[in-house]
């Protein structure tokens, strides 16, 4: 546990830390996006298939926040298609569609084939430092990682600092089935993958269904000793003692 004091944002930090374990995570979201991030935070959206739980809260809260989603320009024509529909039925206004620099993969991966050769460089270009670019500007984001999904994020915190910008899990303590409830209670549309199988969903080599009793990601980089794109760093709990 790494013993840091973050203190630019120590008041706020503690505040939302305990707003994001009473309130619920509208509640949380909403604290964040009206109060204490006003004007300077984005959702992050991969479109994928849970995506659409965050995007119908903020949508809820204030349609005019930033939406990012990396386009790696290796996705799936279906997650295109499927972040228009829900652009669309959720009155999305500032969607930020973002590309991997052109020069870089032309010099890098003229071939398209770095996802085989060597996915962490691949999703560097494509993922990692588009992202950074997207967020410059921004002093908090937001994401939907889950606790549920395993592996990295199974102690995940709902509220981390990274590259000193404060990053917010507010479904981190989200199971499957809370996932499955609000998708059913708000009528959201399914990403049209997930009937095929697929639970999580990224770019198309590196996606593939996944088998009954298998973890939701169990899918991405299948057979690889890889479980993370690289956006979800080096971060720290924001608040000390949190596990
Ligand atoms: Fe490249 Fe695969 Fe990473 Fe997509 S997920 S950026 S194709 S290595």
């Amino acid at each position: 546990m790494p013993d840091t004091v973050f203190t630019p944002f120590d008041d706020d930090l503690r505040l939302l830390d305990e707003v994001s374990r009473a309130a619920s995570a509208p509640d949380f979201l909403r604290l964040a996006i009206r109060g204490a991030y006003r004007g300077r935070i984005a959702l992050v959206s991969s479109f994928g298939t849970e995506a659409a739980v965050l995007l119908h809260m903020v949508a809820g809260i204030d349609r005019n926040t930033p939406v990012i989603f990396l386009d790696t320009l290796k996705l799936f024509p279906e997650t295109l298609r499927y972040r228009d529909a829900l652009v669309d039925r959720l009155g999305l206004r500032d969607v930020r569609t973002i590309a991997p620099d052109a020069a870089a993969i032309a010099a890098e991966d003229g071939d398209g084939l770095l996802w085989r050769r060597d996915p962490d460089r691949c999703c560097a270009l494509r993922k990692v430092v588009p992202l950074e670019r997207a967020l410059d500007g921004f002093e908090a984001w937001i994401n939907g990682r889950k606790r549920s999904h395993g592996a990295a994020r199974s102690h995940l915190p709902l509220v981390e600092v990274e590259s000193g910008r404060l990053k917010l899990n507010p479904l981190a303590l989200w199971s499957a089935d809370d996932v499955e409830g609000y998708f059913i209670a708000n009528d959201l549309p399914r990403h049209p993958l997930e009937a095929d199988g697929f639970s999580s969903i990224g770019c198309m080599p590196c996606s593939a269904p996944t088998a009954s009793g298998e973890g939701r990601r169990a899918g991405r980089w299948r057979g690889l000793d890889k479980t993370e794109c690289g956006i979800h760093g080096a971060s720290f709990p924001a608040v000390r003692g949190e596990a």
